[in-house]
């Protein structure tokens, strides 16, 4: 029998656009109660009207993926106002593309804290309430995870490490009915290259998009609503979603 998602308790991070707001909607569309989880306030609150508008529950937490105290409360105030969350969606992340020779050491470490750490502390918030009951974590990969180019090296590095970490995290947590569900997208129009410092490498990533027909955010949440909705004994694990 398939897991419906009436009833259930997710919650998406990046949920302020993109992937993870499309995510969020499809979910919420779904009948599952959303927390919507990024930094930008205005975004959260729009979104959340206006699935509130369509008979749908979702509510905003603004919190930093890097910031675990933030996270431990939010982890509190969703289950205090939704109740049990039973699927998780680690979607936050950022691709500031660069090569060595820029040193960009900053954006390094931040995409490290945000793709990586981000992931597995915002996992370890709610992994109490995840493992009182079963229910699925998701994480937003990338094909450049199993694929490094040129300026891609640390953003791969990142997708890698988040492909690594869930394979063991999924083999930790199987025996409480929790189910770990790795998405690997290639190319989406999405903010996500507009905060690419470089501006020929900025430029070549839009490019891209137009050039291949990149997919759209909806496709990824078709996928992600595909995996957490299958039967309980069934874990689709992995995932590698392209354009055509
Ligand atoms: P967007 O830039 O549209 O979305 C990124 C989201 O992450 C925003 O909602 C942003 O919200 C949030 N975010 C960034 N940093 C933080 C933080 N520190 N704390 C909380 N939230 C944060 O890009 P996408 O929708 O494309 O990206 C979503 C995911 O999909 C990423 O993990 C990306 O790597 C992955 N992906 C994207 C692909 C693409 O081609 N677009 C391809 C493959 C994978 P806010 O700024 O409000 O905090």
């Amino acid at each position: 029998m398939k897991r419906a998602l009436s009833g259930r308790v997710a919650v998406v991070t990046g949920a302020s656009s993109g992937i993870g707001e499309a995510i969020a909607r499809a979910l919420a569309a779904g009948g599952a109660r959303v927390g919507l989880i990024a930094r930008r306030a205005d975004r959260l609150d729009e979104i959340a009207a206006s699935l509130g508008a369509k008979g749908h529950v979702a509510r905003p937490f603004v919190a930093d993926v890097r910031d675990r105290n933030s996270l431990t409360e939010v982890a509190g105030a969703v289950s205090g106002e939704l109740g049990r969350v039973d699927c998780l969606v680690n979607n936050a992340g950022m691709m500031l593309l660069s090569r060595v020779e820029e040193r960009s050491f900053e954006e390094w470490r931040t995409m490290i804290e945000t793709n990586l750490v981000g992931a597995v502390e915002t996992t370890t918030a709610f992994i109490d309430q995840l493992t009182d009951g079963g229910g699925d974590v998701v994480n937003i990969s990338s094909s450049a995870g199993g694929r490094a180019r040129p300026a891609s090296s640390m953003y791969s590095a990142t997708k890698a490490a988040l492909n690594a970490w869930a394979d063991g995290l999924r083999q930790e947590v199987a025996d409480r009915g929790v189910r770990v569900i790795v998405v690997k997208p290639g190319a989406v129009h999405s903010e996500l290259v507009e905060h690419i410092s470089d501006e020929e490498l900025r430029e070549k990533a839009r490019d891209t998009r137009q050039r291949v027909r990149a997919l759209d955010a909806e496709d990824i949440a078709r996928v992600v609503t595909f995996a957490v909705t299958q039967p309980e004994h069934m874990s689709v694990s992995e995932l590698l979603v392209r354009p055509t």
